[in-house]
């Protein structure tokens, strides 16, 4: 390692960070600094070269080129060395610069006398920042230590460079790749928008300190934490849920990460320059980062991704619990890898301005519960993670997927138009509120709202919805880390029938299985979970399930009505047997003294095509029925729900879909049983129109739906819009999809439609 005027590496990085420090001006640091690491490292040149948002590197400070051209020389990201060094974002040593094809000779630098060229990237998570340069006289090839030094002193810079200290220097104002803005598309959970400043969900480590007073204290540290990781992995690998399929898989190869030598290897040699295991951590992982954003394939992008995890597993020990989360910003956008429900809801609600995740998936359910809190939601925006820091502004947009991470002001200003507009339309929204739901021609509409959280009754207030028509209890279990007992269920159910002040609400039992996992329940691995052990099959199997729940219901209810349904419904059996529960448990009750509900209604969900040919004699054994479109289109389809490019595939504003819904309307009304729709589909005011044309008034939807569709049918005149829909039904042979009819129909009868 060297030795020179500023007493080694070590010493040399801590200087660093004093010039850093110092509140000298930007140019008189930059120009300390060259001078600093030119004769620490014995090099006849140091020159620094940062990235700007054009795309364009711009020489920012040399020791030993000619000063008067700062500034004014710039090369694109892979043009000459220096180029290369950013395209790659790896170290380029070569004896002999002036050979090398790449080269790019600026005369007036005077750089023509000098052969070695050692070229590092100034990485900050991954994404690069500029190129900090030595040279030399000498045709030499740089030594690997010293290759390990000017990364680390890279590292040092890096900070200050993304914390902008230096950008006021730069050519004509021009702004840095430091904040550049970047635009991402992903996959809209909640159509909403929401500006705000990043808050990630595990917050990077702000590294204290990142030069070390005593190496071999710091590689003591270092190697404790390792050996902590791997013991942590381990105990992780003896828990038995992993005994069997993906999980344990993962967490090996995990294990063989955590053990890998060459990475272990890296860590080291970084705390031997004199980096702080933190800081080293952190060095090593933006290396990978880097690597990770230019991998092409995506096998090697998923190990490295793995890296990543463990990195920041490593960070953990070593910091323990100071990477504190601070205080969230009142408009905090919280992006993150993943998330389960329960850690989303942890957040201050109130503060709460949007999500954002790497993977996900719009029925996954942190985006359930996000669609709860109606927060704007977006998912599978990919490697958002890495390109974000703590704060920075950040603009979500639910409606199309798209995430801006430091806008331009024109960005912001029509996404901030956007918002105001939107907040216009949710006034007129909120005039509506005491409005009676009817049709233009008179006929009155119920509407319902869908929930399954605490967080979702404030809404039936505020939206003055009739009551709750799909009561989702199954939510409570997901956000839970083990089973609800009966009182907690109890205590749930009891506090949304005194939030329903009397209005009804449809409980649905428990409908989990198929995407709907809990944690805390084994179960087989499926081929097709959405038609597998799921819902009704799995509680009539379970019984002891639905008991507790059907119990906790009864005595929530004391002597008030209840109204109960079942979900996936596929044979006449399923629906005599729950009954079956129901009664026994009432019987129960009653002997031990409990009061029992006034009434109880007992209702079926049609999501199953079986029962389509079977709705004549469903109707005989129900009190009333509850029309589940997610699954029923998914099925009808023959399109997973939750794959995201079947999504929008098949529309179900199509014949067989519309004619499907209509004859279920027609049975439960010729049977005089209360029919309810209530999948996302009525959600929509064009499809929530085409219901209404079909035979439904009474539609279940989300707490934010109740505005657009009321504004609908007060503009609707039914008996026409049925007319219509009868007639595009009747002649149905050529088209599938009839939304471009319906929304001429929308036009023409200046029904609004948003
Ligand atoms: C449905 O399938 O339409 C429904 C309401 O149930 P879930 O979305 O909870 O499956
Ligand atoms: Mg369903």
């Amino acid at each position: 390692m060297n030795r020179s005027a500023y007493g080694g590496p070590r010493l040399l990085l801590r200087r660093l960070r004093e010039v850093i420090a110092d509140p000298a001006s930007a140019r008189a640091r930059l120009d300390k600094l060259v001078v600093m690491i030119a004769a620490n490292m014995v090099a006849e040149v140091c020159s620094i070269y940062l990235l700007r948002m054009d795309g364009q590197l711009e020489l920012f400070a040399t020791e030993g080129l000619n000063r008067k051209h700062l500034h004014s020389i710039q090369m694109r990201s892979g043009q000459g060395l220096v180029g290369m060094v950013a395209r790659t974002a790896t170290p380029l040593n070569i004896a002999n610069a002036q050979e090398h094809p790449n080269f790019l000779l600026f005369p007036e630098l005077g750089e023509e006398i000098y052969n070695a060229f050692l070229g590092v990237p100034i990485l900050r998570a991954g994404s690069t920042l500029g190129v900090l340069v030595i040279q030399n006289r000498a045709q030499r090839v740089y030594t690997p230590e010293e290759i390990e030094t000017l990364e680390a002193i890279a590292l040092v810079l890096s900070e200050a460079v993304a914390g902008n200290e230096f950008s006021q220097l730069a050519r004509a104002g021009a702004p840095l790749a430091a904040k550049r803005p970047i635009h991402l598309n992903g996959t809209g959970f909640f159509d909403a928008i929401g500006l705000g400043h990043v808050v990630l969900h595990v917050p990077r480590v702000a590294i204290g300190q990142l030069v070390s007073a005593d190496p071999a204290a710091e590689l003591v540290r270092l190697e404790q934490a390792l050996s902590d990781l791997q013991a942590n992995i381990d105990s992780l690998l003896d828990h038995e849920d992993l005994e069997r399929g993906e999980h344990r898989e993962i967490m090996e190869a995990y294990r063989m990460f955590a053990n890998d030598r060459r990475w272990a290897g890296r860590l080291r040699e970084a705390v031997e320059t004199g980096l702080t295991a933190e800081a080293a951590v952190e060095k090593v992982q933006s290396d990978m980062r880097a690597r990770m954003q230019r991998a092409e394939d995506p096998y090697l992008r998923e190990r490295l991704n793995d890296f990543d995890d463990l990195a920041n597993r490593l960070m953990r020990q070593l910091v323990g619990d100071a990477a504190h989360r601070g205080d969230l910003p009142k408009d905090a956008i919280i992006v993150a890898r993943n998330m389960g429900p329960a850690e989303l809801l942890d957040y201050d609600r109130t503060k709460l301005r949007g999500l954002v995740l790497e993977e996900g998936s719009p029925t996954s359910h942190v985006s359930i519960v996000a669609r709860a809190l109606g927060i704007a939601s977006v998912g599978m925006a990919a490697n958002i993670v890495a390109q974000v820091e703590q704060g920075d502004a950040i603009i979500v947009d639910g409606s199309t997927g798209q995430v801006h991470i430091r806008p331009p002001a024109n960005v912001e200003h029509s996404y901030a138009e956007k918002v105001r507009f939107r907040a216009k339309r949710l006034a007129h929204y909120n005039t509506l509120r005491d409005v009676e739901a009817k049709t233009k021609d008179g006929i009155a509409v119920s509407l319902f709202l869908n929930a399954g959280l605490i967080v979702d009754l404030p809404y039936l207030h505020e939206t003055n919805a009739d009551g709750i028509g799909l009561f989702r209890t199954e939510l409570q279990f997901m956000v839970a880390a083990k089973f609800p007992r009966i009182a907690e269920q109890r205590a749930l159910y009891e506090q949304v029938l005194q939030a329903a002040d009397g209005k009804p609400v449809i409980f649905r039992s428990l409908d989990v299985g198929g995407d709907k996992i809990l944690p805390y329940m084994r179960a087989e691995t499926e081929e097709n979970p959405a038609l597998g052990w799921r819902a009704m099959r799995l509680t009539l199997d379970r019984p002891g399930l639905l008991k507790t729940q059907v119990r906790a219901l009864l005595l929530a209810s004391g002597d008030r009505p209840l109204h109960f349904m079942f979900p996936m419904i596929t044979d006449i059996s399923e629906i005599t047997r729950g009954r079956e529960i129901v009664r026994q448990e009432c019987d129960f009750l009653k002997k031990h003294g409990h009061k029992i509900p006034s009434e109880i209604k007992i209702g079926a969900m049609v999501e199953v095509p079986a029962i389509l040919w079977q709705l004549e004699e469903l109707v005989q054994h129900v009190d009333f029925i509850s029309v589940g479109s997610n699954d029923l289109l998914q099925f009808l389809f023959a399109a997973d729900r939750t794959n995201t490019r079947l999504a929008g595939r098949y529309d179900p504003l199509s014949i067989s879909p519309l004619r499907v819904l209509r004859r279920i309307a027609k049975v439960a009304g010729d049977a005089n049983v209360p029919l309810t729709l209530c999948g996302e589909m009525a959600s929509k005011p064009l499809e929530a129109l085409a219901v209404l044309a079909i035979g439904y008034k009474r539609i279940s939807i989300a707490p934010s739906a109740v505005g657009p569709v009321k504004a609908m049918l007060l503009s609707l005149d039914i008996a026409q819009a049925s007319a219509f829909v009868d007639q595009l039904l009747a002649r149905g042979e050529m088209q599938t999809s009839v939304r471009e009819q319906l929304q001429n129909f929308a036009q023409q009868h200046s029904v609004a439609l948003n």
